[in-house]
């Protein structure tokens, strides 16, 4: 482990993964852990610098001067808000994207790790999916700016490193959810979505929930907190530009429903779930292989889903007021 001291500058730091992080990070400085003490981490998010915007992200990487960076910061959503805004979601992370990597390169930056995810990988496919597999063919049709913009990075971060010998690499997570998460009914993703639309539901008393879609594309799911201690791994000891999946078990696919079911439960909802399959489903699987995370970080415990779950619940449930909506 290093003992140089490190200034790590998290960009996408005021969301669901970032903030999961501060807390990671938060919690092993009141514990006094060796790691953090050589580290100043900096959690950034848009009211600091707009990352789409060149001159602002230089502007942010000569005033942090940041020696490694978390590049978390993207335009983010479910299923629906990719369907009705493709173009907005290539244009607006080709530029991130190709700003963040620029800037981190030009100011020495030792390490990056950016963040891929598994909805990019393609849709016609054979399973488990593996690391070796992003760029073999068309993502699902649904999030094709999203996914053809992620993919990009692991391009850059590939000429970085051919052209400059840049350490700039980047992990691939399957579904994530947690406190701090977008719970826009419109923009969210089907965790916080479900978790918010059932809560309303609560209040108001409805006999009835409807889940959009049939209810049966699977799907892994990985609390944010545990994405973080896997982050913060990485960023320590994984050094390879070839990216690495950050996933629970194969085993632990869930579909749809059984997260409805669950959400059900946590929320306490008595009422009858009903599923719209007028609705879009979205890519029906995107199974992927965490062989190679289990093989490099043998002892990883993942939190249980339905703890998870159940905590995400009672997170929303104190927080509402000041949730993203
Ligand atoms: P999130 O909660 O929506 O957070 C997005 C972050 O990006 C926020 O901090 C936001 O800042 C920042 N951001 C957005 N546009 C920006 C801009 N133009 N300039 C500067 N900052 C900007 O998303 P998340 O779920 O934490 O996602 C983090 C990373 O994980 C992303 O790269 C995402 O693609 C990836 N990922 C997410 C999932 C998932 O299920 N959520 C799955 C796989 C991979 P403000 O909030 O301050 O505006
Ligand atoms: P994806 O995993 O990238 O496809 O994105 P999501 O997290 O948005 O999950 C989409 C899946 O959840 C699809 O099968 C949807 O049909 C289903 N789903 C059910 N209800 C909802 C909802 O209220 N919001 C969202 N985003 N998806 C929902």
């Amino acid at each position: 482990m290093s003992t140089e001291s490190r200034v790590i500058l998290v960009t996408g730091g005021s969301g669901l993964v970032g903030q999961a992080i501060k807390t990671v990070i938060n919690e092993e400085k009141s514990q006094n852990n060796e790691n953090s003490k050589h580290e100043t981490w900096i959690f950034c998010g848009s009211k600091d610098g707009d990352l789409r915007d060149k001159a602002q992200t230089d502007a942010l990487f000569e005033r942090h001067q940041p020696t490694h960076v978390i590049h978390l910061a993207a335009m983010v959503g479910g299923l629906f808000h990719n369907m009705a805004h493709n173009l907005d979601f290539f244009r607006e992370n080709m530029a991130i994207n190709d700003n963040v990597l620029n800037a981190s390169y030009k100011h020495k930056v030792k390490k990056v790790v950016s963040c891929l995810s598994t909805c990019i990988f393609p849709d016609k496919t054979t399973y488990p999916i593996d690391e070796t597999m992003v760029h073999n063919g068309p993502p699902h049709s649904s999030n094709f700016g999203y996914s053809y913009a992620k993919r990009m990075i692991d391009v850059l971060n590939r000429g970085y490193h051919e052209t400059y010998g840049c350490t700039f690499t980047s992990v691939v997570p399957c579904n994530v959810f947690g406190p701090h998460d977008n719970f826009s009914v419109q923009a969210g993703h089907v965790v916080p979505a479900l978790i918010r639309r059932m809560d309303d539901a609560v209040q108001t008393g409805d006999h009835q929930f409807c889940v959009l879609g049939s209810g049966r594309p699977l799907r892994q799911f990985i609390y944010s907190l545990d994405l973080a201690r896997l982050f913060v791994w990485v960023l320590r000891n994984y050094d390879s530009v070839e990216p690495i999946i950050l996933s629970v078990d194969e085993e632990d696919e869930v579909p749809i429903s059984t997260v409805a079911e669950m959400i059900k439960k946590a929320h306490g909802f008595s009422g009858e779930i009903v599923y719209d399959t007028t609705k879009a489903d979205g890519q029906y699987k995107k199974t992927a292989s965490n062989k190679k995370l289990r093989s490099l970080y043998k002892d990883f415990k993942f939190t249980p889903f339905e703890t998870a779950i159940h905590d995400t619940v009672a997170w929303y449930k104190q927080n509402r007021e000041h949730a993203r909506l």
